[in-house]
């Protein structure tokens, strides 16, 4: 049965993310999404994504594709979309998730055009003719008298056009008024619009910009409630007076606080390793990353942090999201990568760790064995890449040198090939069934035999794995089985012989 319309005070929940598609998605946009997410998943809402294209020259269709890539990725589902033909404003709500593609603004540019012109008609917006040079002359004039520098309406009240003038652009007449709101984050937030001056909204007709855009879509579309960036907080009174313009009800809003590097410094959208995708490649999993994400300026109630997606939707809200800047600390974000592998399913993470063989060259043609790697590897491993890279020589021994073969120069490669030699004896007479943990470590006094330790397992391990660090002897022949672990020790044998 359908739930009933969720309701906070009276206004059904929709959210929107609106990201504009002019580089790589960042983890600080998502964490935005996902902030919007998961209070639109925790009400039963509606959670809209928007993309905001309107500046033609600084968007483009590749960062539009790793948008829609990054958010399926992190599975941060939309419920609704235009009809195929766009532009049309309707609202084809109810459809079911994942069915619909995002908004464009670029195909909403007659809806825009509408609001423009009852804006100009109303006397609430007007043309303006200054050219650069006219604005910047205008800027050094006041800055002269003392004036902070902001437009100062030379066009506001035109009779007529200026003679010999094109208009240059199209702004909208901020009331020298102060304008308050009750921000969900921030508490009351107060502005004096006097220091705005007329804001430019579009360009002309076609090319309207965001703060206006914005405002007409968190209309037409319905939005109860605006979640982004504490860095957009100064547009909001200036929407604010935009929409009281055009008649349209003042959503609630509510600023996230900004991300921070390690040393509390602003983290820049442009750090090209902070794109979304790359956590991907990386080999980090999609719950990690939701539950670090959600970590950024947000605690839930007690001290469990390592959450699962539905824990997150239960315990969210807005409530719990701070004021002050949030720590980026990559560290954390390894912890619990490491923390939702190690709790995930071995055949879930066979399935997403399956590309990151593929890319370390390694074929597996054994599911059971892959599934027995991972289970040993998973502890280890901070993300899928490392868990790849780490289990190659499970797949096939690379290639090493005979000395490796020798412990801390304790012995040579006659001993070692002695040692190998007693080593298979004890194994050989094991059956395949015996290969497991347990039985191998009962054995392990058998296999050591009246040598040290290091003598014997060293060699052995190298024999098995091909190199230097990697885990114990008893973990790999468990993993590799008894024929495989016999030929590799042969191998070794004929290396340390030769
Ligand atoms: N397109 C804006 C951005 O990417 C959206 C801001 C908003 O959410 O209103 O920053």
């Amino acid at each position: 049965m359908e739930a009933a319309a969720p309701k906070i005070a009276g206004k059904s929940i929709r959210v929107r993310f609106a990201p504009s598609p002019t580089g790589p998605i960042h983890v600080g946009s998502v964490r935005t999404a996902l902030f919007s997410w998961l209070f639109a998943r925790k009400y039963g809402g509606t959670f809209v994504l928007r993309i905001e294209d309107t500046d033609k020259v600084r968007s483009e269709k590749r960062y539009d594709d790793e948008l829609l890539q990054g958010l399926s990725w992190l599975g941060l589902d939309w419920d609704e979309g235009p009809e195929p033909i766009g532009a049309g404003g309707q609202l084809p709500l109810g459809g079911e998730r994942g069915e619909f593609g995002p908004y464009r603004q670029s195909e909403r540019t007659e809806i825009y055009k509408k609001y423009l012109r009852q804006l100009l008609e109303s006397g609430d917006a007007y043309y303006c003719y200054c050219s650069k040079e006219d604005i910047e002359a205008q800027r050094q004039m006041m800055l002269a008298q003392g004036l902070p520098p902001k437009y100062g309406g030379h066009c506001r009240n035109l009779a007529a056009p200026p003679e010999g003038k094109k208009p240059e652009v199209i702004r909208f007449k901020i009331p020298e008024i102060k304008i308050e709101f009750k921000d969900l984050v921030r508490g009351k937030v107060m502005f004096d619009a006097a220091l705005f001056g007329d804001i430019i909204i579009a360009k002309d007709l076609d090319s309207p910009l965001y703060n206006f855009a914005v405002v007409v879509d968190d209309a037409l579309m319905q939005i109860s409630h605006v979640i982004r960036a504490e860095d957009h907080l100064s547009n909001t009174p200036k929407q604010i007076l935009m929409q009281r313009a055009l008649g349209f009800a003042e959503p609630v809003y509510a600023h996230i606080p900004l991300i921070l590097n390690a040393d509390r410094s602003k983290m820049s959208k442009r750090f090209a390793d902070l794109a979304l995708l790359n956590y991907r490649e990386r080999g980090y999993v999609p719950d990690a990353m939701v539950n670090f994400l959600a970590l950024l300026g947000w605690h839930p109630k007690g001290d469990k942090e390592v959450l699962s997606r539905e824990e997150l939707i239960a315990e969210f809200d807005i409530d719990r999201v701070q004021q002050s800047g949030a720590v980026f600390n990559e560290e954390k974000l390894d912890w619990l990568n490491r923390e939702h592998i190690k709790a995930m399913p071995v055949a879930e993470v066979a399935k997403l760790a399956a590309p990151f063989f593929a890319k370390h060259g390694i074929t597996v043609l054994d599911e059971v064995m892959l599934k027995r790697v991972i289970a040993v590897q998973i502890a280890r491993a901070k993300t899928l890449d490392d868990l790849a890279a780490a289990s190659a020589f499970f797949f096939a021994v690379p290639e090493y040198e005979p000395k490796l073969l020798i412990w801390k120069d304790s012995s040579t490669l006659r001993e070692v090939a002695e040692v190998l030699a007693h080593v298979r004896g004890v194994l050989e007479k094991m059956s395949a069934d015996d290969f497991d943990h347990e039985t191998l470590a009962g054995s392990l006094p058998v296999i050591v035999g009246e040598r040290a330790r290091g003598v014997v397992l060293w060699p052995l391990r190298v024999s098995l794995s091909g190199q230097a660090n990697s885990p114990d002897p008893i973990e790999i022949m468990a993993v590799l089985g008894r024929n495989e672990s016999l030929k590799r020790i042969d191998a070794a044998i004929k290396k340390a012989e030769a």
